[in-house]
Order: structure tokens, then C-alpha cells, then sequence
């Protein structure tokens, strides 16, 4: 395909010959009239699952379907926390799988992703909460994961910042999570995208999906702003957009889109070491490398599809910081965003087969499914090829919400907005 492997020597090649000899990282190709696989949706597992489907199946036939440009959704909006600290059988394996995969991208993938384990601190404020805590550090344990639980006197070594005697939430300790930590976002998307057109993928970008093609129960392809494009096997793959997508196919999923913000304020020195999150309000804080503190809370709480929140969520998120760690109003805030997270009923995501033959979906990420990149399109993509659930995916049914088989991972029971 053309594209150039990425080394120190390139980087002196270049250099010394005046940088004219990079390309761009992936093709822009017209749409094939026909392909084995369409994936609908260029975002973070879109683009994972034709890497994996490429990579580990051979299967190179395949166009990933855009309707903005790379990076414009939720894989280039994300706060890019990376962590393995799931309880729940089901989830557990499969986030540490992905950890896993995250810990060997940059060398597979062949491209700087700029993945730094930095280490998760979720700190707890009463005993009750240090016992749930003790409760998912040893589930974490038994995985096979890392956790060690931290002292009050422990954290305050190690974040000597924090308000430790607030009246209302006293820091009691905290549940540290070494191997967790950050990546810059995008470039998590274009790596993936590169190394899947360099294994013949077609990244075709500003082609909208706006119909599915079914005769006689099975799918045939999709109608596009660019044209039909006839297929074997379609994957819906668009986060936020999902239930729409799926109401192309007649389908209902069990989601309900809910817009989340982010923040982040103008670059400081170095002094936020760690991914931390508060355990009595919504907060959660890290530092970029560029100096901004990137910080969120919870959802806004109303189902949208409009990419931008509102300020009572704002000032929440706000009085948190200032609660936490009074520090941080000397900041200024430089910028803050919205994205649109597919929220299933129990918080945890769906990876299968759809009632229509070569149908499938992988969504409901809810505000956590950056970190699952990886594992979403390896298993994604092993369903697609084989018709069979990946075993650490294998709880990801579509049809465990009627069956009532939820895996609610924060016990506050069937509600989308409330995980
Ligand atoms: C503010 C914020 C903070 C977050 N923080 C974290 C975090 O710290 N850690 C974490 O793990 N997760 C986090 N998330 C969640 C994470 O970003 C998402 O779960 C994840 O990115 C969703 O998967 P994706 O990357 O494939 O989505 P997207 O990038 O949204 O990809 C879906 C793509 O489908 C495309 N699409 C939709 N409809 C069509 C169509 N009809 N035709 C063609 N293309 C279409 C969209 O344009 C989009 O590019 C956060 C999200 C937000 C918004």
C-alpha cells in the first residue's frame, strides 16, 4: 500500500533530506462499488475492528464508512482514560484484555499513540466505600490485573495536594491502580487507521450511511451520501449514533444517547502526576503533556444528540475540583466540549450478531468505552469473521436485556443515565 514504516532511521532520512519524503498516513480512496465487510462509523472501534480484521483474519476486503473526517466523535472527545478495574464477570476479562492490547499498540500498530501508564488513584471517603474498594482491588487481583489499596497517610506522599480534612469528605485513602493511565486520543485513531489501510482497508471519509440494504432477512449493503456500496458482512460501529444507525435496519437497540463534557484548563507546570478520581462527586482529573489539567464529571443527565452541554453540569463538575483539591481555581478553564454516549440500561456494552444475517453491532460504551479500543475491535472483529462471540466478549448480548441477564457494573439498576 505504499505507506512508510515509522523509525529513528526515517526520522534521520527525513531530516536530512529536507522532511519531503513523508506521506500521508492513509489513502483516500472513491468507494468500491462492493466489499466482504462495511464497518459503519470511523471512530476508535470502527477503525480497531478493520485493523483486527485485517490483521488477524486475513480479511482485507473492507471499508470503513465516515461520515465526518477521523477523530471527529467520541475517539477524539474522551478525557483518554486507560484502566482494568472492572468487578463484574464478563467485564473483567475483557478490560483486562484490552489493557493488554494497549500495553503492546505502539510497537503493533507502528505508530506513537503516546500511552503513558500512569498509574489511577480512586480515592474513598468513608469505610463503606473502602470496602467496595477492597472488594474490586481483589477482583482485580484474581484477574490477574494490579490494585493496592493506599492509606491516608500513603496518598498524602503521594498527592500532598489534596484536602484531606474537608468536613463533608474526609480522604480516607484510596484504590491505586498502577498499570492504568492515559493516550492521546486521536492519534489512537489515526494509528489504527493507518495500519489498517496499509493493510488494504479503504478509510473513506465524509460518507454518511443513510440506509441498510436487506433482502430476504440478510443485509446486502448501504445506501450512502457517496452511492450504494454492496457487502457481505456490515458492522455498526457509531458510538453515539447507534440507535439511529440500527433504526436504518428496523432494528431497536436498548440505548438512549446522552450528551457528557469534558474540560480543560491552560497549561501549568507539571503537577498532576496521576489519573485521580474523587469518590463523593463526580470528578476526575489528569494532566496533559502539554500542561492542561483535563477534568469531567457526569452526564448531563437528558437524552441529546447535540454534541455540547449545558451549565448546571458545568458548575457541578467545577465545585467538585474546588472540593477536592481547592488548588485548582487559581486554572483558568481554556475550553470545554460535549460528545454523545450510547448508554445501555445496565452500563455495559453489546458486542453481536444482530437478527439479521451478516448484521452485527458493537456499541453501548456509555462514557467508558475509550479504553476498550482495542479489545472491542479485537473481539469485534473475531465475531465478524467467525460468526462466533470472542470468549472475553461473550457477555456482551444484545439479548441479555430481555432475558434480564444485565451486567450492572455499578449496582444502580436498570436506568441509562444512571451509569
Ligand atoms: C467527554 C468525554 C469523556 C470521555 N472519557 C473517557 C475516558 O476517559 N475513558 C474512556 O474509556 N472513555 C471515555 N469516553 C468514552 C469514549 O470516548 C467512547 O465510548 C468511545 O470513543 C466510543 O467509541 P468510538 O471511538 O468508536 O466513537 P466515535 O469516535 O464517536 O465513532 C463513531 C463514528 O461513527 C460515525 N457515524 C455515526 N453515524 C454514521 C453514519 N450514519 N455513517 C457513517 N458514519 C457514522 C461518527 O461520525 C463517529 O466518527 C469519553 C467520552 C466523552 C464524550
Amino acid at each position: 500500500m505504499g505507506a512508510m514504516r515509522y523509525s529513528a532511521w526515517q526520522i534521520l532520512k527525513q531530516g536530512l533530506t529536507g522532511n519531503a519524503g513523508w506521506k500521508p498516513i492513509w489513502r483516500s480512496p472513491e468507494p468500491s462499488p462492493e466489499y466482504d465487510v462495511i464497518i459503519i462509523g470511523g471512530g476508535g472501534h470502527g477503525l480497531s475492528t478493520a485493523y483486527y480484521l485485517a490483521k488477524n483474519h486475513g480479511i482485507t476486503n473492507v471499508a470503513v464508512l465516515e461520515k465526518g473526517y477521523i477523530g471527529s466523535g467520541n475517539v477524539g472527545r474522551n478525557t483518554t482514560i486507560v484502566r482494568a478495574n472492572y468487578y463484574l464477570p464478563g467485564n473483567s476479562e475483557f478490560y483486562s484484555h484490552s489493557l493488554k492490547l494497549w500495553e503492546g499498540l505502539e510497537a503493533d500498530f507502528n505508530f506513537n499513540a503516546m500511552f503513558s501508564q500512569r498509574g489511577i488513584i480512586n480515592l474513598f471517603h468513608s469505610d463503606g466505600q473502602r470496602d467496595a474498594f477492597v472488594r474490586r482491588g481483589n477482583a482485580m487481583v484474581n484477574q490477574g490485573d494490579d490494585a493496592r489499596l493506599l492509606d491516608r497517610g500513603e496518598l498524602r506522599k503521594i498527592l500532598p495536594y489534596l484536602d484531606y480534612d474537608q468536613a463533608r469528605f474526609p480522604i480516607y485513602g484510596g484504590l491505586y491502580h498502577a498499570r492504568g493511565g492515559s493516550a492521546r486520543h486521536d492519534a489512537v485513531a489515526w494509528g489504527y487507521a493507518r495500519g489498517a489501510d496499509m493493510r488494504g482497508v479503504d478509510i473513506i471519509q465524509n460518507c454518511e450511511v443513510t440506509g441498510i440494504s436487506i433482502e430476504n432477512g440478510r443485509v446486502t449493503g448501504v445506501e450512502t451520501t457517496r452511492g450504494p456500496i454492496r457487502a457481505k458482512k456490515v458492522g455498526m460501529v457509531a458510538a453515539g449514533r447507534s440507535g439511529r444507525v440500527a433504526a436504518m435496519a428496523g432494528l431497536r437497540l436498548p440505548i438512549e444517547s446522552h450528551v457528557l463534557q469534558a474540560f480543560v484548563s491552560e497549561g501549568i507546570k507539571p503537577c498532576i502526576d496521576h489519573v485521580i478520581s474523587f469518590g463523593m462527586g463526580h470528578f476526575y482529573i489528569s494532566q496533559s503533556d502539554k500542561g492542561g489539567l483535563v477534568f469531567g464529571g457526569d452526564l448531563d443527565f437528558y437524552a441529546t444528540y447535540a454534541a455540547r452541554g449545558n451549565l448546571p453540569m458545568v458548575e457541578h463538575v467545577m465545585e467538585a475540583g474546588m472540593t477536592l483539591m481547592p488548588m485548582i481555581g487559581k486554572a483558568k478553564v481554556l475550553r470545554s466540549w460535549g460528545g454523545i454516549m450510547d448508554m445501555t440500561p445496565d452500563g455495559s456494552p453489546i458486542i453481536d450478531k444482530t437478527p439479521i444475517d451478516g448484521l452485527y453491532v458493537d456499541a453501548g460504551w456509555c462514557y467508558g468505552g475509550f479504553k476498550a479500543v482495542p479489545a472491542s475491535g479485537w473481539c469485534m472483529a473475531h465475531l465478524m469473521a467467525t460468526d462466533r462471540p470472542h470468549d472475553v466478549a461473550r457477555n456482551f448480548r444484545l439479548d441479555r436485556f430481555r432475558q434480564g441477564n444485565l451486567m450492572d457494573e455499578e449496582g444502580t439498576g436498570s436506568q441509562h443515565n444512571l451509569h
